[in-house]
């Protein structure tokens, strides 16, 4: 799983996870195909999106593109672990890019950023 994942985005996870807890449940990551990702989103493979955020039954499921430039996957971690973070705070979603999801986006983007220069 994890070898998939580059340093950047690695650091991230590392970071969002020490910080960010939601609701004790774990965040789980794994990188999957953009063929699976299109398929789901029911879009074709060269507009499929760079991950999702699946809540499972006992875990939230982030999916990232495979093969994706570190930077870009490192965003999309962001992305998606604020969606696990904005459910947990403010409950279910119906409209996903709501303003608490946001404020949730800022919180991670503040935790990865601040923390970068310093924890290595
Ligand atoms: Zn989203």
């Amino acid at each position: 799983m994890s070898s998939y994942l580059g340093t950047e985005t690695r650091h991230a996870l590392r970071l969002l996870r020490a910080s960010l807890v939601v609701g004790g449940i774990p965040v789980k990551v794994v990188t999957v195909p953009a063929t699976v990702l299109a398929k789901h989103h029911k879009v074709p493979v060269e507009h499929a999106p760079f991950g999702d955020c699946l809540r499972r039954s006992d875990h939230w499921r982030i999916r990232l593109q495979r093969g994706v430039e570190d930077l870009a996957m490192r965003d999309t971690l962001e992305h998606e672990y604020a969606h696990a973070l904005d459910e947990f705070l403010n409950g279910p979603a119906t409209e996903p890019h709501r303003k608490s999801w946001g404020a949730c986006v800022a919180l991670c983007h503040q935790e990865i950023y601040g923390k970068l220069h310093d924890a290595r």
